[in-house]
């Protein structure tokens, strides 16, 4: 299985790709993760990236080619979860894989406003990392982490005006990218309002038997 899912913060696409790799035991490569490993890690990469970043930017196309192109290494089946964003990451991810790659691409498809009802309302622990939702995903106690009794704070990326901006840079590159699997044949939207139950079994119903 080499699958790709599309689609912006918010749509959920994160939490499918986790549930439907690992019942087909395949590794989840998310751009998101990787970023956050070598910016953790403070790699030339990551060092690069973190300056996007940190301005609501999104990372330069041959940074993340080169990340993932590392990662995917010689695996023989995959689920990318974010990448490829950008029709030159398309084309790149194409060539490395002699046309060979990609199987199947998802469009997780979800309005502007419903993402920023999403994801603003995410809230963060600054001791442990735990993540909440204010609405989905409450603390008991508001800004106060469960688990460690944390102060819970918005991240940057989390924040309205950061969410709508790279939303509209995200759409705007996203035309080409699907126009291209689109003429490949390969490209399936998801409406990702729906619950996360029915889009789960829709995309399990892709998977045939097992
Ligand atoms: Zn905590």
């Amino acid at each position: 299985m080499r699958w790709v899912f599309l689609g912006p913060p918010g749509a959920g696409k994160g939490t499918q790709a986790k549930k439907i790799a690992k019942l087909r035991g395949v590794p989840h490569i998310s751009t998101g993760d990787l970023l956050r490993t070598e910016v953790g890690t403070k790699t030339e990469l990551g060092v690069k990236a973190k300056e996007y970043m940190d301005s609501g930017e999104l990372v330069p196309d041959d940074l993340v080619i080169e990340m993932v192109v590392q990662r995917l290494g010689s695996l023989d089946g995959y689920l990318l979860d974010g990448f490829p964003r950008t029709l030159a990451q398309a084309q790149a991810l194409h060539d490395r894989t002699n046309g060979d790659g990609v199987e199947r691409v998802f469009d997780f498809e979800l309005d502007e406003d419903r993402i920023i009802s999403r994801l603003s309302g995410r809230r963060t622990c600054r001791s442990c990392g735990a993540m909440y939702h204010v609405d989905f995903l409450p603390s008991e106690k508001e800004d106060v982490c469960d688990n460690c009794g944390g102060e819970l704070f918005q991240r940057d990326d989390d924040k309205p005006a950061t969410i709508r901006h790279r939303t509209q840079i995200a759409r705007r590159q996203a035309g080409p990218l699907l126009e291209f699997y689109d003429k490949l044949g390969i490209l399936e939207t998801i409406d990702a309002s729906r619950s996360p139950d029915v889009v789960h079994e829709e995309l399990r119903g892709y998977l045939g038997d097992p």
